[in-house]
């Protein structure tokens, strides 16, 4: 049996990824820093998983945890993940994202050196690009998040030189009804689940012809998995290749809600839904990001089981579930 030691696991990801290795039959160790109560994507496996208290920012208690779990592989996904944020608070950001993961790089150097490590790397390194990313394509950040992820990637880079089994997986947006509320995926379903009740208030957005290459998180975390079990450590492009703007987005959940609402009133364009609010507007803002994930559908063989459609739907009817009850 395999032992996984994985940071943030109360998020999106984490608890994804944590059900995917309870399900190949893995012991799970979770690090957290919140209250276990306000782990509610936890819920359904906290019987079967083990959490231990741990910071990023905190080398003893990440110490305590690893000789806790003694990991063979450890999945780093907690960080500062909002691009505004990173503007607020870039050193806090760089702090997490890179000292973070510099720590736990040094502690399974020092302490398990055949501990398999994966970063949560990010399309947010590549910046304003023409066309696809690969593995290949030039990182050009636009944020200080960019930025902290570009550096965690290139100690990927570096630790692999010394022998540490270590991949940076570059993940294109990815959603679920599990993604943070402050991500612009998560916050127009939140708005349609009060629409659907009828609720009339127009949704405050950004930057609407911005576009996205978004997956499902559920199918992202398995690939996640499969980059660690190569025979020898390599980067890898994870996205479904197709980018969608804010504005598709709406439409899409638009289109939802009239399948929901079965002959009700809808909103039947963006403009009578949505307003844009300069605040919202992002200095640095990426415009399109989509990715070539070729290699990861040869040398892993993923490839992304929900499409843009799909994803809309589930996020909806999951957010209307949440707001019935
Ligand atoms: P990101 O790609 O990691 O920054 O993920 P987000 O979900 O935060 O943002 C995706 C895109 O949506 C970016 O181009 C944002 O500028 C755009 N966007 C437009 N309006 C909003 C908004 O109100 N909130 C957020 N989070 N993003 C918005």
């Amino acid at each position: 049996m395999k032992t996984a030691l994985i940071t943030g696991i109360s998020g999106q990801d984490g608890s994804y990824l944590a059900e995917h290795l309870l399900g190949l039959g893995y012991r799970v160790y979770g690090v957290v820093r919140r209250e276990p109560g306000a782990m509610r994507w936890l819920a359904p496996i906290a019987d079967q998983i083990e959490l231990l208290y741990g910071d990023l920012r905190d080398t003893t208690s990440l110490e305590v945890a690893f000789q806790k779990a003694w990991p063979d592989e450890v999945y780093n996904l907690a960080g500062q993940v909002f691009v505004p944020t990173s503007w607020e608070l870039p050193e806090q950001t760089f702090d997490i994202n890179v000292g973070g993961f510099a720590r736990l790089l040094k502690i399974v150097e020092g302490l398990k050196p055949d501990t398999r490590v994966y970063q949560a790397s990010s399309s947010e390194m590549f910046g304003n690009v023409d066309g696809r990313c690969d593995e290949t394509t030039p990182f050009n950040p636009t944020s200080p998040y960019g930025v902290s992820k570009m550096a965690a990637h290139r100690l990927c880079e570096v630790y692999r030189r010394r022998g540490i089994y270590v991949v940076g997986g570059i993940l294109f947006n990815h959603e679920s009804p599990r993604r943070g509320a402050e991500m612009v995926t998560r916050k127009i379903t939140k708005a349609a689940a009060a629409w659907q009740r009828g609720d009339r208030s127009k949704l405050k957005l950004g930057n609407v012809g911005a576009r996205r290459d978004w997956g499902f998180a559920g199918d992202y975390v398995k690939a996640m998995r499969t980059m660690l079990q190569q025979p020898a450590p390599k980067d890898y492009v994870i996205g479904t290749g197709e980018s969608h703007s804010v504005a598709d987005f709406v439409a899409q959940v638009l289109v939802e809600l009239r399948a929901l609402n079965a002959g009700r009133f809808t909103f039947s364009t963006i403009d009578e839904c949505v307003e844009i609010d300069p605040h919202l507007l992002r200095s640095g803002e990426i415009l399109d990001l989509r990715a070539d994930a070729t290699r990861a559908l040869h040398e892993l063989a993923w490839k992304p089981e929900v499409d843009f459609p799909e994803l809309v739907r589930m996020m909806v009817r999951a957010e209307v579930e949440a707001l019935r009850q």
